[in-house]
């Protein structure tokens, strides 16, 4: 998502005064020195109206690497050896360091079973999935898809684990969970970004909260009936002021939650035709009595299936959780 002129210039202005302010007491100038000139450089293409463009190509520069770094003048295919190199190590520890936020696999807990798949598109990912102890009787689970691609959504999907990883050890309601995360998020982040989200908290007596941000419906699977859990607020990060409301459910034992990304619901094959929504419910209701890790497989293989040769172009996530009922 394109930013501002405005804003970057705002940025690069306040880069300056902060470099010249640090040069007379930095020990060795020569790097300060560069990196003003880069600032400068950046200031004169906005005015040229050559800003975002490659140096080399003239073409635009990837969006995410741009608001990354408004100092990059080279595309990704114009880099130098070098420059690629240093790319590569930072996108592999990037890659690295978010797999580290992913939740404990084979969760099996508090009477729920939970299996997940997270799978980036590319070295990084902007879906967010997480599932967190509720005190000794429950799970909060979250899958979420922050606006945008590549390494801005990552840094973005990383904010708001760490925002929801500090907020549930508050045992809020899920909707009060949401509104605090929603503030939290707009108040640091520029207003072009968002995201949509589904954050639930399930008990070990089958009860089931809700809170659905904007987020691709989640499904809820009780023997072969499938029903659709539609959102019930806006994405986090539009409003500051945001108004969360949430579900609540009595599910019993073997009922099923199934969660996703759009890099499911959306995925394309070459006829240009979506997996779609109807085509995962009638899988689902097909499919009766698989275990969470089993029903993520069986959609898989039925992705691979609709996508043929095409490839996956966004970050995929699925997550499902059934109450067994155990104690
Ligand atoms: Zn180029």
């Amino acid at each position: 998502m394109a930013v501002g002129d405005s804003v970057i210039r705002e940025q690069l202005l306040f880069r300056r005064e902060r470099l010249q302010a640090a040069m007379p007491a930095a020990p060795t100038q020569a790097r300060l020195a560069q990196l003003l000139e880069e600032v400068d450089t950046a200031l004169t293409r906005l005015d040229d109206g050559m800003f975002g463009l490659c140096a080399t190509c003239h073409d635009p520069i990837e969006p995410d690497r741009l608001a990354a770094d408004p100092l990059v003048q080279y595309c990704l295919d114009h880099l130098t050896p070098d420059q690629r190199r240093a790319l590569q190590m930072d996108l592999d520890l990037a890659s690295h360091i978010q797999r580290g936020f992913l939740p404990e696999r084979g969760v099996n807990t508090a009477g729920w079973e939970v299996h997940y798949h997270y799978e980036p598109a590319h070295a990084v990912s902007g879906d967010y999935c997480d599932v967190l102890r509720a005190g000794p009787d429950g799970l909060f689970f979250l899958v979420g898809d922050v606006s945008g691609k590549g390494v801005s959504a990552s840094i973005l999907m990383a904010q708001l684990h760490a925002i929801f990883r500090s907020l549930t050890s508050d045992h809020l309601p899920v909707d009060e969970l949401v509104a605090r995360a929603n503030r939290i998020f707009c108040e640091s982040t520029l207003a072009a970004y968002y995201a949509t989200l589904v954050c639930g908290r399930v008990d070990r007596s089958g009860r089931l909260e809700l809170c659905n941000a904007g987020h691709c419906p989640p499904l809820l699977v009780r023997g072969s009936e499938v029903t659709k859990i539609e959102a019930t607020g806006l994405p986090v990060g539009l409003f500051c002021g945001g108004y969360y409301s949430a579900k609540s459910l009595q599910l019993s034992a073997g009922d099923m939650l199934f969660l996703y990304t759009d890099g499911l619901s959306e995925a394309r094959n070459h006829a240009d035709s979506e997996y779609g929504e109807d085509r995962l419910a009638e899988l689902l209701r097909a499919r009766p009595g698989l275990s969470p890790h089993e029903v993520t497989s069986e959609c898989l293989k039925d992705l691979a299936k609709h996508l043929g040769a095409a490839p996956k172009t966004d970050d995929l996530t699925i997550m499902a959780l059934r109450h067994s009922g155990k104690a």
